[in-house]
């Protein structure tokens, strides 16, 4: 499907820069549009994919290209404030050729986790297309302000947008890894993951397009509905039909029926299991999402729809939902098989209640420092006998 996406603070805006870099590399188109916004101007000028005109410095009266520190009630005021300029970025857009609005942020940040549902928010009050955010969660070792930026932040945008795609950081540190060391890594694994899933609704010409191919309607549909999603992914490596030398050709692989359909069919479904079973973007309980996407790329012969609707029936098994669809996603000259599960609508998520509960912390400790900071200053300055008086 087509998206335009907009990158908002410094995490969202690379994250979109390696979409971009996804869609040249993979020729997935998915990326109508793109922009950045950030009220901190290094940022943006560290962007490589973005257009220059696409990058949008707000907040330039209150904090002068510098950023909003953590500050996410400062992120919120200012999109809000600024909001006519990153609509002039989006007037910009092709509107009716992209099937939905897709923002990015990270949400233990400022500018991003106050910003993204403020832009959310503004975007649903325009347009009929879908409003989506992918929300990325900070790693627990960043500290109390940033969980507690993004249990609030978290809470707003699952509400302006019509779903809220989660990938967290924390679950994808290495051990004796900090996220930060890690970040290029991380946000290959979050196009990867993204990128098939988007691209599965929009196979280019010269594909051919089956009746089992996803369509973006069903990702749309899959999301509908609202809420909170995860996606699992696993991959298999395959030996691609074009690299088949004189060797391959003599011994008949180049046919079409030369795959061992069973083997097929199995090799899907395990790959579905792994998928569903593995580390999601955003790790919980599948049993109870509501809605559920199957997407199987790869090479067309390595594709069968016996596979794929048994990996679709498995998930409908493990998940209790009615409301499981699949298809494939035909790769020529890939030269691997991999699943794809959208999970929508889950709710038996250990990592949230998590989070919130340090943000809770967080937020009495902060209150706490500040009452006794207030105390403490205040002892410092007078004297004990308040025998001193200040000057005015
Ligand atoms: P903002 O510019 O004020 O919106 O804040 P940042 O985007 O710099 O940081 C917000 C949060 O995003 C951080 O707490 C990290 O958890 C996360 N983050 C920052 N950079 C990246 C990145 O490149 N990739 C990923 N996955 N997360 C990032």
């Amino acid at each position: 499907m087509k998206l335009a996406m907009i990158g908002f603070g410094q995490a969202g805006g690379k994250i979109v820069d390696k979409f971009i870099e996804y869609d040249e590399r993979h020729g997935s188109e998915i990326v109508r549009s793109a922009i950045a916004v950030n009220t901190a101007k290094a940022d943006l000028m560290g962007l490589k994919h973005i257009p220059q005109d696409k990058r949008v410095l707000i907040g330039q009266a209150r904090v002068k290209g510098h950023g909003v520190g953590a500050d996410n009630e400062l992120g919120a005021e200012i999109a809000e404030e600024d909001i006519d300029e990153i609509q002039g970025a989006i007037d910009s857009i092709p509107v009716h050729e992209v099937d939905a609005f897709l923002i990015v942020a990270g949400l233990g940040g400022g500018t991003g986790s106050g910003g993204a549902p403020v832009l959310a928010k503004h975007l649903k009050r325009i347009y009929t297309e879908p409003v989506y955010g992918l929300g990325i969660l900070p790693g627990s070792d960043e500290g109390g302000i940033y969980t507690l930026n993004a249990a609030r932040s978290f809470q707003t945008f699952v509400r302006e947008v019509d779903n809220l795609l989660v990938f967290d950081n924390d679950a994808w540190r290495k051990t004796g890894e900090s996220v930060s060391g890690g970040y290029n890594q991380i946000n290959e694994e979050i196009v990867r993951r993204f990128g098939i899933l988007f691209g599965a609704g929009e196979v280019s010409k010269g594909q051919e397009v089956a009746e089992s191919v996803v369509d973006s309607s069903e990702i749309i549909n899959t999301l509908s509905g609202g809420g909170v999603s995860t996606v699992g992914y696993a991959s298999e490596d395959v030996e691609p039909r074009e690299s088949g030398g004189l060797l391959s050709r003599l011994r008949g692989e180049d046919s079409d029926d030369d795959l061992d359909t069973a083997h097929t069919t199995n090799r899907i479904t395990s790959l579905v299991r792994k998928a569903a079973l593995g580390r999601l973007t955003l790790p919980c309980e599948i049993e109870g999402a509501e809605r559920a996407l199957l997407v199987m790329a790869g090479p067309p012969r390595y594709l069968n729809r016996k596979g794929i609707e048994r990996g679709r029936k498995w998930i409908e098994e493990q998940t209790g939902s009615m409301e499981v669809r699949g298809g494939d996603y035909p790769v020529r000259g890939s030269d691997f098989v991999a699943g794809v599960i959208l999970l929508s609508g889950v709710t038996n998520v250990p990592r949230i209640k998590e989070l919130q509960q340090v943000a809770i912390e967080a937020q009495d400790n902060l209150d706490e420092i500040r009452e006794e900071s207030e105390e403490n200053l205040s002892s410092l300055v007078n004297d004990d006998a308040d025998e001193l008086e200040s000057l005015f």
